[in-house]
Protein backbone atom coordinates (compact mmCIF):
# COMPACT_ATOMS: atom_id res chain seq x y z
CA UNK A 1 0.00 0.00 0.00
CA UNK A 2 1.43 3.13 -0.99
CA UNK A 3 1.29 6.68 0.80
CA UNK A 4 0.76 5.43 3.79
CA UNK A 5 3.41 6.28 6.58
CA UNK A 6 6.06 3.99 7.27
CA UNK A 7 4.57 2.48 10.91
CA UNK A 8 1.12 2.05 9.56
CA UNK A 9 2.72 0.16 6.61
CA UNK A 10 5.20 -1.96 8.67
CA UNK A 11 2.19 -3.00 10.60
CA UNK A 12 0.11 -3.98 7.93
CA UNK A 13 3.24 -6.17 6.35
CA UNK A 14 3.42 -8.01 9.90
CA UNK A 15 -0.01 -8.61 10.04
CA UNK A 16 -0.34 -9.84 7.18
CA UNK A 17 2.16 -12.57 8.14
CA UNK A 18 -0.07 -14.25 10.26
CA UNK A 19 -2.03 -17.45 9.18
CA UNK A 20 -5.31 -16.44 7.22
CA UNK A 21 -5.03 -12.50 7.48
CA UNK A 22 -4.58 -11.58 3.99
CA UNK A 23 -3.26 -7.85 3.04
CA UNK A 24 -6.92 -6.86 3.06
CA UNK A 25 -7.53 -7.55 6.70
CA UNK A 26 -4.18 -6.87 7.73
CA UNK A 27 -5.21 -3.24 6.89
CA UNK A 28 -8.43 -3.37 8.36
CA UNK A 29 -6.85 -4.46 11.52
CA UNK A 30 -4.40 -1.75 11.48
CA UNK A 31 -6.12 1.45 10.86
CA UNK A 32 -8.48 -0.26 13.92
CA UNK A 33 -5.69 0.06 16.09
CA UNK A 34 -5.07 4.02 14.60
CA UNK A 35 -8.50 4.41 16.02
CA UNK A 36 -8.71 2.49 19.21
CA UNK A 37 -7.83 3.65 22.19
CA UNK A 38 -4.25 3.84 23.09
CA UNK A 39 -3.92 1.39 26.45
CA UNK A 40 -6.33 -1.01 24.33
CA UNK A 41 -3.21 -0.52 21.68
CA UNK A 42 -0.61 -1.06 24.56
CA UNK A 43 -2.09 -3.95 26.39
CA UNK A 44 -1.94 -5.96 22.94
CA UNK A 45 1.19 -5.12 22.16
CA UNK A 46 2.42 -6.09 25.91
CA UNK A 47 0.33 -9.46 25.70
CA UNK A 48 2.10 -10.24 22.41
CA UNK A 49 5.96 -9.57 23.80
CA UNK A 50 5.26 -11.96 26.93
CA UNK A 51 4.39 -14.85 24.87
CA UNK A 52 7.37 -15.02 23.91
CA UNK A 53 9.18 -14.17 27.51
CA UNK A 54 7.03 -16.06 29.88
CA UNK A 55 5.79 -18.93 28.10
CA UNK A 56 8.36 -21.61 27.86
CA UNK A 57 8.02 -25.27 27.76
CA UNK A 58 7.32 -27.59 30.37
CA UNK A 59 9.99 -29.51 31.18
CA UNK A 60 8.36 -32.97 31.83
CA UNK A 61 5.46 -33.05 29.64
CA UNK A 62 6.35 -30.07 26.80
CA UNK A 63 3.35 -28.47 26.80
CA UNK A 64 3.11 -24.84 27.26
CA UNK A 65 4.12 -23.56 30.85
CA UNK A 66 4.34 -19.89 32.39
CA UNK A 67 7.51 -18.88 33.24
CA UNK A 68 8.42 -18.15 36.93
CA UNK A 69 9.81 -14.73 37.40
CA UNK A 70 13.06 -15.21 38.81
CA UNK A 71 12.95 -19.06 37.87
CA UNK A 72 14.01 -21.23 35.28
CA UNK A 73 12.03 -24.04 33.47
CA UNK A 74 9.37 -25.51 35.38
CA UNK A 75 6.32 -27.41 35.09
CA UNK A 76 3.03 -26.84 33.34
CA UNK A 77 -0.25 -26.57 35.39
CA UNK A 78 -1.49 -30.00 34.35
CA UNK A 79 1.93 -32.15 35.47
CA UNK A 80 1.98 -30.03 38.69
CA UNK A 81 -2.03 -30.68 39.51
CA UNK A 82 -1.52 -33.29 42.44
CA UNK A 83 -5.17 -34.77 41.20
CA UNK A 84 -4.21 -35.65 37.99
CA UNK A 85 -3.60 -39.16 37.17
CA UNK A 86 0.19 -39.47 36.37
CA UNK A 87 0.12 -43.25 35.28
CA UNK A 88 -2.09 -42.49 32.30
CA UNK A 89 -0.26 -39.86 29.32
CA UNK A 90 -1.94 -39.07 26.29
CA UNK A 91 0.59 -38.05 23.88
CA UNK A 92 -0.63 -35.20 20.76
CA UNK A 93 1.15 -33.30 18.21
CA UNK A 94 1.11 -29.88 19.37
CA UNK A 95 0.53 -27.58 22.59
CA UNK A 96 -2.88 -26.69 20.80
CA UNK A 97 -3.78 -30.53 20.38
CA UNK A 98 -3.07 -30.88 24.69
CA UNK A 99 -5.47 -27.54 25.04
CA UNK A 100 -8.32 -29.15 22.53
CA UNK A 101 -8.11 -32.46 25.01
CA UNK A 102 -8.27 -30.56 28.21
CA UNK A 103 -11.01 -28.15 26.90
CA UNK A 104 -13.34 -31.80 26.25
CA UNK A 105 -12.87 -32.32 30.08
CA UNK A 106 -12.52 -35.85 29.21
CA UNK A 107 -9.46 -37.04 30.76
CA UNK A 108 -7.34 -37.09 34.10
CA UNK A 109 -4.32 -37.83 33.26
CA UNK A 110 -1.12 -36.08 31.66
CA UNK A 111 0.38 -35.47 28.39
CA UNK A 112 3.47 -35.53 26.51
CA UNK A 113 3.23 -33.15 23.53
CA UNK A 114 5.65 -34.48 20.35
CA UNK A 115 6.07 -31.07 18.84
CA UNK A 116 4.89 -32.58 15.16
CA UNK A 117 4.46 -36.06 13.52
CA UNK A 118 6.57 -38.22 11.63
CA UNK A 119 6.70 -37.30 8.02
CA UNK A 120 9.93 -38.44 6.12
CA UNK A 121 8.65 -36.08 3.04
CA UNK A 122 9.06 -32.88 5.56
CA UNK A 123 12.52 -34.54 6.90
CA UNK A 124 10.25 -35.28 10.45
CA UNK A 125 12.03 -38.61 11.64
CA UNK A 126 10.90 -39.94 14.94
CA UNK A 127 14.40 -38.33 16.05
CA UNK A 128 12.76 -34.51 15.18
CA UNK A 129 10.44 -35.14 17.79
CA UNK A 130 9.75 -35.53 21.84
CA UNK A 131 10.02 -39.38 21.44
CA UNK A 132 13.19 -40.13 22.83
CA UNK A 133 11.77 -38.15 26.18
CA UNK A 134 9.21 -39.72 25.62
CA UNK A 135 10.29 -43.23 26.03
CA UNK A 136 12.96 -41.95 28.74
CA UNK A 137 10.15 -41.02 31.10
CA UNK A 138 7.50 -44.15 30.21
CA UNK A 139 10.74 -46.38 31.74
CA UNK A 140 11.61 -43.94 34.97
CA UNK A 141 8.22 -43.99 35.71
CA UNK A 142 5.00 -46.34 36.21
CA UNK A 143 2.72 -45.65 33.33
CA UNK A 144 -0.41 -47.71 32.94
CA UNK A 145 -1.24 -46.24 29.73
CA UNK A 146 -0.47 -44.35 26.69
CA UNK A 147 -2.86 -43.12 24.87
CA UNK A 148 -2.21 -42.09 21.34
CA UNK A 149 -4.00 -38.99 20.47
CA UNK A 150 -2.26 -37.45 17.41
CA UNK A 151 -4.44 -36.26 14.17
CA UNK A 152 -6.27 -38.76 12.04
CA UNK A 153 -3.53 -37.45 9.08
CA UNK A 154 -1.34 -39.60 7.22
CA UNK A 155 1.71 -38.13 9.60
CA UNK A 156 -0.42 -38.72 12.92
CA UNK A 157 -1.43 -42.29 11.77
CA UNK A 158 2.47 -42.68 10.64
CA UNK A 159 3.22 -41.55 14.14
CA UNK A 160 0.69 -43.56 16.05
CA UNK A 161 2.17 -46.97 14.58
CA UNK A 162 5.35 -45.85 15.35
CA UNK A 163 5.22 -45.08 18.76
CA UNK A 164 2.63 -48.44 19.35
CA UNK A 165 5.92 -50.14 17.86
CA UNK A 166 8.47 -48.91 20.48
CA UNK A 167 6.07 -48.62 23.25
CA UNK A 168 3.95 -52.34 23.42
CA UNK A 169 7.58 -54.21 24.11
CA UNK A 170 7.62 -52.44 27.22
CA UNK A 171 4.82 -54.44 28.21
CA UNK A 172 2.70 -50.66 28.61
CA UNK A 173 -1.07 -50.72 27.59
CA UNK A 174 -0.93 -48.75 24.30
CA UNK A 175 -4.69 -47.43 22.96
CA UNK A 176 -5.33 -45.40 19.98
CA UNK A 177 -8.38 -42.57 20.18
CA UNK A 178 -11.31 -43.68 18.42
CA UNK A 179 -12.11 -43.77 14.43
CA UNK A 180 -15.18 -41.60 14.83
CA UNK A 181 -12.57 -38.39 13.93
CA UNK A 182 -12.95 -37.85 10.23
CA UNK A 183 -9.65 -38.54 8.37
CA UNK A 184 -7.49 -35.64 7.52
CA UNK A 185 -9.28 -33.79 10.39
CA UNK A 186 -7.13 -31.91 13.07
CA UNK A 187 -8.20 -32.00 17.09
CA UNK A 188 -7.40 -28.77 17.24
CA UNK A 189 -10.40 -28.21 15.20
CA UNK A 190 -12.33 -31.17 16.95
CA UNK A 191 -15.78 -29.91 19.36
CA UNK A 192 -14.95 -31.40 22.75
CA UNK A 193 -17.90 -33.79 22.74
CA UNK A 194 -16.36 -35.58 19.80
CA UNK A 195 -13.43 -35.68 21.13
CA UNK A 196 -14.73 -36.68 24.71
CA UNK A 197 -16.19 -39.64 22.63
CA UNK A 198 -13.29 -40.41 20.79
CA UNK A 199 -11.49 -40.97 23.78
CA UNK A 200 -14.17 -42.62 25.59
CA UNK A 201 -13.90 -45.29 22.34
CA UNK A 202 -10.10 -45.83 22.45
CA UNK A 203 -8.86 -49.20 21.68
CA UNK A 204 -5.87 -51.04 22.49
CA UNK A 205 -3.63 -51.46 19.59
ZN1 LIG B 1 3.61 -30.56 31.70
Amino acid sequence: MNGLPVPLERLIQELSKLPGIGEKTAGRLAFHMLKAHKGEVIALAESISKLKNEISLCVTCFGLSEVVPGGGATGCKVCRDPRRDKEQVCVVEEPVDMMAVERSGAFRGVYHVLHGAISPLDGMGPESLKIEDLMARIKGLEIREVILATNPTVAGEATALYLAKVIKPLGIKVSRIARGLPMGWELEYTDAVTLSSALDGRREI
